[in-house]
């Protein structure tokens, strides 16, 4: 099991990929030993029963949590539920199949959970916590007072059966103890295979990369808000169809499964196993119950057990920031790592040598290989049109009281290269910001390939081929370099939402070529499997123009590329921007007045939120106004 959980703690699709049984095998394994050992370790047949549901429980909850970045406290709400639809079916309706209450029970949740995701989901954060904490309420509310003729109210639902199949003369059932383990355990191994399926699937690839970084992950072209949601119902499902568990294992259907206490307890033992590994919730419930029974049974300390417990929890939150499963990977790559631990790739400082002949002698030895031209893309222009890729008008931005922008007229053709300069505070980042419909305009209108974009969302204009590469890197930072750009190319593979939950990636025609390509393109062929926080800064930024290039965009907005960069770095990235720029329509901000004069055709300058003149590289050096923009009429700027 501990090397199933190494696998699984990297948040590591990588390694999850490179043995695809490997953790299924364990985890059986696991399952068919732990009858025969746990015993021997002090676990009552009841006790390791009850971690199987908790651990199927937090399957879902770790999926919502651990991959997609969403802290629910209302999971009591579905976990009573599923647990209440099964039991009332298998008591008072008298329906006579268990699984098929169970499955009920689950499909119940999920709807439930679809419906409170729709609500609670409207809000991120600490909001979308509280929100789920108010409806864990409401339900235990309902649950006891206005529906306790269904639910038998503070009483619970007694007489839950346990399940039993009739194969003609052979009957097979599942009591209690070690019995009823077999089932518990048949059904936690088919909830961890789909889990896992789930993700290593696109899905799970793209909850990873909201939990990191939603901005971008809705950027890049996905729809944030349905993948969320998506994740909400799964959550549901795995606690409805726990709930439905919870009452054939103690043959009554309690009340306090819809108590709050029930949520909290499911976060602390997440949080105890470690989260994003989803073996994190199983082996947190084992410590919980075990200390529980240890602490109250074997030391007589009743009541008090939570006090030890808390101090326990404490101090695993603070030693062990990814759990007891973290804890395990850690001591493992310690001890039996073979992997080289990846570094920054930074500049050896040269003593004595001036910033210009750093940059003379990278750029006589920078020599790229040529890379290919892009990949075809799936935006399809308007047929017929041929008018400008891009055409703004009478765009304004105001902040209160603030111009950020003030009626620009903007036109761009296809395959043109152009500049957008000015001092700081001259509007072009809100002005970058309007034409990916980041922000709205207060006026104006803003036309790309002949349609009206004025007004849409990112992801919808990320998906019509406009894309943008930020001023500040906006990366999926606990991914790989080969996963951000996966994360990329699938929103343009697969649009902006796809249920595909168990869908293999590697089987997506054209993915693993796309990004491949994507990553020549920008010289991280040999970073692909380095996670983002061991690039070198200069990397960091080639990824970030990496992940807007990587759906084809056939218009591309770069927002200060080389900003931050040492002088070998503006080189390489230079070089990299006039590589990539065949064949494509390209807007780039920079301050780097020497190194954008020299990749684009035409220069707008901006000033106080408006056009202040427009014209070819030379045409702008020698402009007088600009001079006078810049050093307020010392000329002699760009020379
Ligand atoms: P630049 O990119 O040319 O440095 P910006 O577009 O970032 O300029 O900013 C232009 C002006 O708009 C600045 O005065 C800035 O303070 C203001 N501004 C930008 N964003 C906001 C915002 N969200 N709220 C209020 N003012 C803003």
């Amino acid at each position: 099991m501990a090397c199933s959980a190494c696998k699984a703690a990297n948040n590591g699709r990588p390694m999850l990929k490179q043995r695809p049984f490997l953790i299924e095998t364990l985890t059986a394994i696991g399952l068919i030993v732990a009858p025969f050992v746990l015993p021997y370790l002090g676990f009552a047949p009841n006790t390791v029963n009850r971690i199987l549901v908790w651990g199927l429980f937090g399957i879902g909850f770790d999926i919502l949590f651990g991959f997609t970045g969403l802290l629910s406290f209302g999971q009591s709400a579905f976990y009573g539920t599923g647990g209440f639809v099964a039991a009332y079916l298998l008591t008072i309706a008298g329906f006579p199949h268990v699984v098929t209450a169970l499955f009920i029970g689950m499909i119940a949740a999920a709807v439930v959970g679809y419906l409170v995701g729709l609500i609670a989901l409207r809000r991120t954060g600490i909001y979308f916590a509280m929100i789920t904490v108010a409806i864990a309420e409401v339900f235990f509310f309902v649950e006891f007072n206005p529906l306790s003729d269904w639910t038998g109210g503070e009483n619970g639902l007694p007489g839950v059966p346990t399940p039993s199949f009739h194969f003609g003369s052979f009957h097979l059932s599942f009591e209690t103890g070690w019995s009823l383990y077999q089932f518990l355990a048949l059904c936690y191994f088919v909830g961890i295979v789909i889990a896992l399926r789930i993700i290593r699937s696109p899905m799970g690839a793209i909850f990873s990369a909201i939990r990191d970084n939603p901005l971008r992950a809705s950027a890049v072209g996905h729809n944030i808000h349905s993948y969320k949601l998506a994740a909400f119902v799964i959550a549901a499902a795995y606690a409805g169809f726990a709930g439905g568990l919870l009452g054939v294992l103690q043959a009554f259907m309690p009340p306090d499964a819809f108590m709050f206490d029930t949520s909290g307890q499911l976060v602390m033992q997440t949080a105890i196993g470690g989260t994003g590994t989803l073996f994190g919730p199983l082996l947190g419930a084992a410590v919980w119950l075990f200390l529980q029974d240890f602490l109250q049974a074997a030391l007589g300390l009743g009541a008090a057990w939570k006090l030890v417990l808390g101090v326990v929890f404490v101090l695993l939150v603070c030693f062990l920031r990814r759990g007891l499963i973290g804890g395990i990977v850690d001591l493992y790559n310690l001890f039996f790592g073979t992997r080289k631990k990846e570094e920054p790739v930074e500049e050896a400082p040269q003593p004595g040598v001036t910033a210009l002949e750093q940059q003379a002698a990278a750029e006589a030895e920078v020599e790229r290989e040529p890379v290919a031209a892009p990949m075809p893309s799936h935006h399809r222009a308007p047929s017929g049109f041929t008018g400008p890729i891009l055409q703004a008008k009478g765009l304004s931005k105001h902040y209160g009281g603030l111009a950020a922008n003030s009626d620009i007229d903007f036109t761009v053709q296809h395959g043109e290269l152009r500049g957008i300069i000015g001092p700081n505070g001259a509007g072009k980042s809100t002005f970058f910001k309007m034409l990916t419909c980041e922000v709205h305009p207060t006026s104006g209108t803003i036309m790309f390939e002949g349609r009206d974009i004025t007004g849409m969302n990112v992801t919808d204009v990320c998906q019509l081929g406009l894309t943008k590469s930020y001023q500040v890197n906006q990366l999926f930072t606990h991914l790989t370099v080969r996963e951000n750009i996966t994360v990329a190319v699938l929103a343009e593979l697969r649009g902006k939402f796809k249920l595909d939950l168990f869908r293999n990636s590697d089987k997506i025609l054209g993915l693993n070529e796309q990004v491949s390509h994507t990553l020549a393109m920008v010289n991280l062929t040999d970073r692909a499997d380095t996670p983002v926080s061991a690039l070198a800064y200069g990397e960091k930024r080639r990824l970030e123009i990496g992940l807007a290039l990587a759906n084809s965009p056939s218009l591309l907005l770069l927002d200060e590329p080389l900003a931050g960069m040492s002088p070998r770095e503006r080189v390489e990235t230079v070089k990299l921007l006039k590589s990539i720029s065949e064949g494509r329509t390209m807007i780039i901000i920079d301050h780097d007045m020497d190194s954008l004069f020299e990749l684009v055709e035409r220069v707008t300058v901006l000033q106080e939120g408006r056009v202040l003149v427009e014209g070819t590289p030379d045409e702008i050096k020698g402009n007088a106004k600009v001079q006078e923009a810049y050093l307020g009429g010392v000329h002699g700027v760009f020379e």
